[in-house]
């Protein structure tokens, strides 16, 4: 394990790194921080949880020259919610360097807050593309003497539209800058992009390692004829969820459940891109708190979201793009710890699951919903299959690539919980008692044992209002 005491470091910066409390560099910060700091281009492949954040921004800092009073670095971030997540990671780690100044800048803040800012010295600019464009017209940001580009989750940002903007605004920087690419996902287009304003740049890639899935205990339920909201109620009752994130494709269908949950009960707030940016912050403040136990998200809201607890990660939906699902699922397990995902199955999206984990090289263990009876899954044990239609094509093409029905024992892909034996720390029992009619009665757990009590209901009166 490299130390960060390892590479060309300050005090200062190892000062801050140790007041957050890391210990060993994670893989992408072993891999990129030398090259970084050496002054090396770099493409990283990696996604969100590994660390990436602390490897761009370390060497980011080591470069910032206090003499020159200009902006020297710039970090580019598809959304305002990883523009907050890398700005705070900055302060956190210039905590013993005052004398460097960092200046986050995104649509829905008041631009007057900003424009003050800018007018004083600016080190460091984080800024979605759209606010820098916004700014660059104005003439209130100067870019000429950025020497540090970041693009954080590139894909993202092409994804949204940015192209033109990106492409605009790296052409206001410094000729003679290093540029810094990270993305999960890396498509030719992004590559080809890159090549244009890259100058050797270096490849890394920490996703085909599954550091960070590994982590992650991965789940499907292919609910057949059973609806969503049911089988979320089901899987919210037997894992006892107290901090969660559900997310649905739709801003409707993230209001939709939203209301249904609370009306239920649930502590649960929503997350989308219509909700104005002082209420995503009270949500968000509130989530972090505890007080509020589920997230009802889009993809876009939950990007750069920067929660370290979360116990689950559920696809309600799985997402429109397969990329999504490691973006989705990477804000549980995070650094070093245990997570779990849980994807909500129907129709088309059993096939969808089967190339997301083959594609992305993932173990994604079908399961039986709690409580119900002859849930069809993927399994591969030995009960005969009965699915007929539709899911028959599905099934075979899955089982080939993962191996055929008779490989359950020897672990892999269809090491599900139904095949008992210990495997992944299911907290499943065997299928054969899964009959039992209500209840959970053929699960472990705590919510097992039986609590239907009320929730705090006071607590959704505050995610009411904040969602
Ligand atoms: P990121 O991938 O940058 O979003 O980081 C994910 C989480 O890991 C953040 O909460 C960081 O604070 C944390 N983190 C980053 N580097 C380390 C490290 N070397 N050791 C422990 N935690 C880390």
């Amino acid at each position: 394990m490299a130390k960060f005491t390892d590479f060309n470091i300050s005090k200062e910066t190892i000062q801050a790194i140790e007041a957050l409390g890391y210990e060993d560099a994670t893989k992408i910060q072993a891999e990129s921080l030398p090259l970084l700091l050496e002054g090396k281009d770099l493409i990283g492949q990696a996604q969100t949880g590994t660390g990436k954040t602390a490897a761009f921004a370390v060497p980011c800092i080591e470069k910032i020259n206090t003499g020159i009073s200009a902006t020297q670095a710039l970090i580019m971030c598809p959304t305002r919610e990883l523009v907050i997540q890398v700005a705070g990671e900055l302060k956190k780690l210039t905590k013993f360097r005052k004398d460097i100044s960092i200046v986050p800048i995104y649509g829905g803040q008041n631009i007057s807050v900003q424009l003050r800012a800018l007018k004083n010295s600016c080190d460091i600019v984080i800024g979605t593309p759209g606010r820098l464009m916004d700014h660059m017209r104005r003439k209130s940001l100067r870019l000429d003497q950025v020497k540090y580009l970041v693009l954080d989750e590139a894909d993202q940002m092409l994804d949204m539209g940015f192209r033109d903007d990106m492409k605009d605004i790296i052409g206001q920087t410094s000729p003679e800058r290093q540029t810094v690419m990270f993305s999960a996902t890396m498509s030719q287009d992004l590559v080809r992009l890159m090549e244009r304003y890259q100058n050797k740049a270096i490849k890394i890639n920490v996703t085909g390692n599954k550091e960070q899935s590994q982590q992650i205990e991965q789940l499907y339920f292919n609910l057949k004829s059973s609806p969503k909201l049911d089988a979320l109620k089901r899987l919210l009752k037997e894992y006892n969820v107290k901090s969660g994130i559900i997310f649905c494709n739709t801003k409707m269908k993230v209001d939709e459940l939203t209301k249904r949950l609370v009306h239920e009960d649930y502590i649960a707030a929503a997350l989308h891109g219509d909700i104005d940016q002082k209420k995503r912050t009270r949500v968000m403040g509130a989530f972090k708190a505890g007080n509020i136990e589920l997230l009802v998200a889009t993809d876009v809201a939950a990007r750069g979201l920067d929660i370290n607890d979360l116990e689950v990660v559920i696809n309600y939906d799985l997402p429109r793009a397969d990329q999504d699902y490691i973006h989705r699922i990477g804000r549980t397990g995070r650094a070093g710890k245990k997570g779990l995902a849980l994807n909500l199955v129907t129709g088309k999206e059993l096939s969808q699951i089967s190339r997301i984990a083959y594609t992305s090289k993932l173990t994604i263990n079908p399961a039986q919903l709690p409580g119900v009876q002859g849930t069809e899954t993927l399994n591969s044990d030995s009960r005969p299959s009965n699915s007929g239609g539709s899911g028959g094509g599905a099934r075979g093409r899955f089982n080939k690539k993962f191996g055929s029905d008779k490989s359950s024992s020897s672990g892999g892909f269809n090491r599900g919980p139904r095949s008992g034996g210990g495997s992944g720390g299911s907290r499943f029992k065997s299928s054969d008692s899964s009959s039992s009619s209500s209840g959970g009665g053929s699960f472990r757990g705590k919510a097992a044992a039986g609590s239907n009590k009320p929730r705090r209901s006071n607590f959704n009166k505050a995610a009411k209002s904040a969602g």
